[in-house]
């Protein structure tokens, strides 16, 4: 009897194993209930699921209460400037392409002081997954309007009630050129929130994931609406969108099944304020991938480069 051993007896034993704790960073300091603190912990089950080492993990953020993220991931990390997560991860996904690069930017970072480098990176859409922390406010500053708040909520730089439509996350990514992967997600369901991460990290490109995510502290009520009543979330499923297990599907009975390659009913999808639509948005697998330029040339030695430089120059000899 073989006990499904191989017929030698052998066992597959991978020389690492990394567990949850291999990618601990420390204590988060998020406040207690925070939504931050779901998202965490579903990367951190993507990589252990993955067994991604933690010295090919890089994250990196802007500034913002998400933007801490690289602080609690044992991973590397580039705690960046207000606005250019973007940017950076572009670069170190162009130097390094071996890496596996998250971005954490919230909707105050990607959305306002950052939305020239958000369309830029759907364009170039480069291997990476954005995670769009949307808490509908400017929470590390404590309380300003940010570009999704609510019409109507009071924040400390419009106590009478923000009046500019808010802008919508999904939507509008779903507008820019070459976008290859976006889809929406709940922190406060962790079962969704994983699986959705989970197939943005899958994807080759640069893939946005929209996140609401609950800030007890300033924004307590602003998903009242979706989170007491499941009926008005709508599920996304199709065979090549998000998974949704037997958990996602007993909440969550309002079901559209949406092909994700249909872009025009993706952005009616995301634009509806009826209903929230949650899952695989749209992907197109087939969108350039930047990287696949950046890495030419990479292998080439500092004397190949300047000898390159010679022979271009001698064109011009005179
Ligand atoms: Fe989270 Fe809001 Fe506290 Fe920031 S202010 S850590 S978003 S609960």
């Amino acid at each position: 009897m073989s006990f499904g051993l191989p017929h030698d007896a052998s066992l597959d034993v991978p020389e690492r194993y990394f567990t949850l704790e291999n990618y601990d960073g420390g204590v988060a300091r998020w406040c207690p209930s925070c939504g931050d603190f779901a998202v965490l912990s579903a990367v951190q089950r993507i990589c252990r699921d993955a067994q991604v080492p933690t010295e090919k993990l890089a994250m990196v953020s802007g500034i913002g209460c998400s933007s801490r993220f690289p602080h609690y991931m044992h991973a590397y990390g580039f705690h960046g400037l207000h606005g250019r997560a973007l940017p950076v991860a572009c670069g170190v996904k162009a130097r390094r392409p071996d890496l596996h690069v998250w971005v954490a930017t919230g909707d105050g970072d990607c959305c306002s002081i950052g939305a020239g480098h958000w369309l830029h990176a759907a364009r170039y859409n480069m291997d990476l997954v954005v995670m769009v922390f949307d808490n509908s406010v400017y929470g590390l500053t404590k309380k300003q309007t940010s570009p999704t708040t609510p019409r109507g909520l009071a924040t400390n730089t419009h106590p009478e009630g923000a009046f500019l439509p808010p802008l919508n996350v999904a939507e509008t990514t779903l507008g820019f050129p070459n976008v290859s992967f976006v889809a929406r997600t709940v922190d406060w369901n962790p079962a969704h929130l994983y699986q959705t991460l989970q197939t943005a990290y899958r994807h080759r490109g640069t893939s946005f994931v929209h996140i609401l995510q609950r800030c007890p502290t300033y924004t307590p009520n602003v998903f009242d609406a979706w989170r007491q009543n499941p009926e008005r979330t709508l599920l996304l499923t199709h065979d090549d969108g998000v998974p949704a297990d037997d958990a996602v599907r007993r909440i969550y009975k309002s079901r559209s099944e949406h092909d994700p390659r249909d872009i025009q009913e993706a952005r009616r999808l995301a634009a509806m304020d009826e209903r929230l639509a949650i899952g695989l948005l749209y992907r197109n697998p087939d969108a350039p991938v930047y990287d696949d330029r950046t890495v030419a040339g990479l292998d080439t030695t500092r004397e190949q480069k300047l000898a390159a430089v010679e022979r271009a120059l001698d064109r011009f000899a005179i």
